[in-house]
C-alpha cells in the first residue's frame, strides 16, 4: 500500500518525500519474547515539525480535560536519532508522553497519506482549519473520539487491570479508526446526518475496515502475527493458512489491549467482526438495525472477502504435495493484497452518494471505482470475491454491468455541455451548477428541491501496474421541505405515530394562543403556525467527470425517491425525526456520543463497545 519512496538522488541529497519514525505496531500488549512491546518503522510524509509537535495537517494538544492540564509542547527526534528504547520498544515508552505524541502524530501522518494516496488528490479535514487537533491524552475514559466541533481527536486513557494507565493513543487500530471517521467525514459530510441505518453504520464499518487493513501494511508485523502459533514457526501448515485459521489471528482482531483491558474475563480484543460467519439473516435482524451491530456485518463481508482472496492466492501458489507456506511469503501476499483492497475502499468513496448511502451502494462503488483504474483483476480476483462475500451476508450490490459485476452503469444520455467551461469545470462549484442546471431533467433531478453543489475535486489516480486515472468528482444534494399533501402525491408516506404527534403538538399550540386571545404578543405577529407542517427529504448525487470533463458517472438518490418513506419510519423509529408543531426536526447523531454510549452504559450491559 505504502507509496513508493520517491529519493531525489543519493542519500547526501535530502529532499525526500517520507521519514521513516518508530510506532507500536499493534498496541503494548502485542510483545516479543524478550518482553519488549512489538514496534514498526512507518513512513510518513516528510515535513520540518514545530514542536507539539505540530505539522503542515496535524497538531497534537497535549491537553487533559480530566485535570486541566497541559502536558506541553513535545520536540520529536530528528529521523535517524531516536533514541533506542522507541526503536526497540522498551515498555518504559509507555510512560514517556513524547513517545506518546510521535506514535499520534505518526499514524494520523501515514492514514492520511494513505486517503491521498488512493483518492490521488489533497485531502482537506471537514472544517476550515488546515490542522487536525489531536489531544493523546484529552480525558480520563476507556474511550476515543472525533469531533468536528473541536476540530480534532480526542484519546482516553484509563487504569487498567492492574492500576496502570492504558492508553488510547497507543493502539494503532483506536488511531487509525478515529482518524478514518475525520477523513470519511471530510468526503462525505453529510454522512453524519441521519439517514437509514446503513449510513450511520457504515461511519463505524468503515474506520474498522480501514484499521484492519493497515495493520497488513506492516509485513514484518503479520509475519510477527502469524508465528503466534504454538511453537513460533518459520513454516507454516497448510491447516494454518486456511480461513477458519487466520480468522482468529490478532491481525483479525480490532483494538487487542483494550478489550483484555475492559474484560478481563473475555480477554479478547474489542471486535472480532471478522468471526460473524456469512449469515444472510443478519442484515434483516432488528438487533442489526442498531448502527454499532451493523457496522460489524460490513467489516465481516469485507474481511472475509479478503480471507478468501489471500488463502486462495496460497493455495494456487503451491505444488501438489506441498504441506507446508513459508510464513514470510504468507505475510508478504497478505500484506499485497489488503494494500489494493484498502485503496479500493478509499476510492470507493468517490463513487458513492453523497446521502442516504447503503451498504449495496458502497458495494457498487467500490467495484466501479477499482475496475477503473485496475482493470484487470485476474491476479486476485478482487472485485469478485468481494461481490461473493457480500452477498453471502445479504447485501446485493445496488446496480449492476454487463462487462463487470456489481459496478455502477456508465452515464449514457446526451448531456449538453455547450455552456459551460470545460477547465472551470474541474474547480468550480458554480461552474458544475451550471452544468447540473443546463441538464437538470436528463439528471432527474426535481423541481421544487433546493439542489447545492457541495464539492468538486479534481483528481489524478496510479493504478499498481502505473495505470493513470484523470477525474473529477462533484457532489450536489438536493432538499425539499413538504407539506403532508405534497409527500402524498409524491407517494412518500410518513410514520402513522409521526402524523399523530404533529397534530397533537398543533392543537396544543393553538389551545395556548387561544387562551392569551386579546393579548399583544409582539412574537405572535409573524407567527405562521397555522401553515401546513412540514417535513424535509433529502436527496443528491455524485457525477463524475472523464478527463475530457464528459459525464461517466451519475450516482444519485432521488429527493423525492420510492426509499423516502422506509427512511422516514426508520428515522421516526431510531428517535432522529422529532414532531413538531410546524413539522419535523432532525436531529443528527454524534459520533462522540455514539462512542460514548458504547464505552460506558451499553457496553457493560451487552457487550464490547467503543
Ligand atoms: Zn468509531
Amino acid at each position: 500500500m505504502d507509496e513508493p519512496k520517491k529519493h531525489v538522488g543519493d542519500s547526501t541529497f535530502q529532499l525526500r518525500a517520507t521519514r521513516r519514525m518508530s510506532v507500536i505496531a499493534q498496541d503494548p500488549s502485542i510483545t516479543r519474547p524478550n518482553g519488549n512491546i512489538l514496534m514498526a518503522q512507518i513512513d510518513v510524509p516528510a515535513e520540518d515539525l514545530q514542536p507539539g509537535p505540530m505539522g503542515y495537517r496535524v497538531q497534537i494538544v497535549d491537553y487533559d480535560a480530566a485535570t486541566g492540564k497541559y502536558g506541553g509542547a513535545y520536540e520529536l527526534p530528528a529521523e535517524g536519532k531516536e533514541p533506542k528504547a522507541w526503536i526497540d520498544g522498551d515498555p518504559a515508552i509507555v510512560r514517556n508522553f513524547a513517545f506518546h505524541a510521535q506514535n499520534a502524530y505518526a499514524l494520523v501522518m501515514q492514514t492520511l497519506a494513505r486517503f491521498e494516496f488512493a483518492l490521488g488528490r489533497r485531502v482537506g479535514w471537514s472544517f476550515k482549519v488546515h490542522q487536525l487537533k489531536v489531544a493523546p491524552h484529552g480525558m480520563m475514559d476507556a474511550n476515543a473520539f472525533y469531533s468536528r466541533d473541536d476540530e480534532g481527536l480526542v484519546f482516553g486513557y484509563f487504569p487498567g487491570l492492574d492500576q496502570k494507565n492504558v492508553y488510547t493513543c497507543l493502539s494503532h487500530d483506536i488511531v487509525v479508526h478515529e482518524t478514518t471517521h475525520a477523513l470519511l467525514d471530510a468526503q462525505r459530510q453529510r454522512y453524519m446526518d441521519p439517514s437509514g441505518p446503513d449510513q450511520a453504520a457504515f461511519h463505524e464499518g468503515f474506520a474498522d475496515v480501514i484499521a484492519l487493513l493497515s495493520v497488513f501494511s506492516q509485513v514484518e508485523l503479520v509475519a510477527e502475527l502469524l508465528r503466534r502459533g504454538p511453537g513460533g514457526r518459520e513454516y507454516l501448515d497448510d491447516d494454518d493458512v486456511r480461513a477458519e485459521a487466520l480468522r482468529k489471528t490478532a491481525l483479525f482482531g480490532l483494538a487487542d489491549q483494550m478489550g483484555k483491558e475492559m474484560d478481563a474475563v473475555r480477554g479478547d480484543a474489542l471486535r472480532r467482526s471478522a468471526e460473524m460467519g456469512p449469515d444472510r439473516t443478519w442484515m434483516k435482524d432488528a438487533e442489526f438495525e442498531e448502527p454499532h451491530r451493523r457496522g460489524e456485518v460490513f467489516v465481516a463481508a469485507v474481511m472475509n472477502g479478503f480471507l478468501e482472496v489471500w488463502t486462495a492466492r496460497l493455495q494456487a501458489a503451491k505444488a501438489p504435495d506441498q504441506t507446508k507456506h513459508m510464513r514470510q511469503r504468507v505475510a508478504e501476499e497478505g500484506s499485497d493484497i489488503a494494500a489494493a483492497l484498502v485503496t479500493m475502499w478509499i476510492r470507493a468513496l468517490d463513487y458513492m452518494p453523497p446521502v442516504h448511502m447503503e451498504f449495496g451502494d458502497a458495494l457498487s462503488a467500490a467495484i466501479t471505482a477499482d475496475s477503473e483504474v485496475r482493470p484487470d483483476d485476474k491476479r486476485y480476483g478482487l472485485r469478485a470475491r468481494t461481490l461473493a462475500s457480500f452477498r453471502a451476508y445479504g447485501i446485493e450490490p445496488r446496480a449492476t454491468r454487463a462487462d463487470e459485476a456489481g459496478a455502477w452503469p456508465y452515464e449514457n444520455r446526451k448531456m449538453r455541455y455547450d455552456r459551460v467551461r470545460f477547465d472551470s469545470m474541474r474547480t468550480d462549484k458554480d461552474e458544475v451548477f451550471r452544468f447540473i442546471w443546463d441538464n437538470r431533467d436528463k439528471l432527474d433531478l426535481r423541481p421544487g428541491a433546493y439542489t447545492e453543489v457541495l464539492s468538486v475535486r479534481p483528481c489524478t489516480r496510479t493504478g499498481i501496474d502505473g495505470f493513470i486515472l484523470r477525474e473529477t468528482v462533484a457532489e450536489y444534494y438536493q432538499v425539499a421541505r413538504l407539506t403532508e399533501a405534497e409527500l402524498q402525491q409524491k407517494k412518500i408516506k410518513l410514520p402513522e405515530e409521526y402524523v399523530k404527534e404533529v397534530e397533537r403538538n398543533r392543537d396544543e399550540r393553538k389551545g395556548n394562543r387561544d387562551k392569551r386571545l386579546g393579548e399583544s404578543d409582539p412574537d405572535e405577529a409573524g407567527d405562521d403556525s397555522d401553515s401546513a407542517p412540514v417535513t424535509p427529504v433529502y436527496g443528491g448525487g455524485v457525477l463524475i467527470f472523464d478527463e475530457y470533463g464528459k459525464v461517466k458517472y451519475h450516482v444519485h438518490n432521488d429527493v423525492f425517491g420510492s426509499r423516502q418513506t422506509a427512511r422516514l419510519q426508520y428515522l421516526w423509529e431510531s428517535g432522529h425525526l422529532r414532531a413538531g408543531a410546524d413539522g419535523a426536526r432532525l436531529s443528527p447523531a454524534r459520533l462522540s456520543d455514539l462512542h460514548r454510549a458504547r464505552a460506558i452504559g451499553v457496553r457493560r450491559i451487552r457487550e464490547e463497545r467503543w
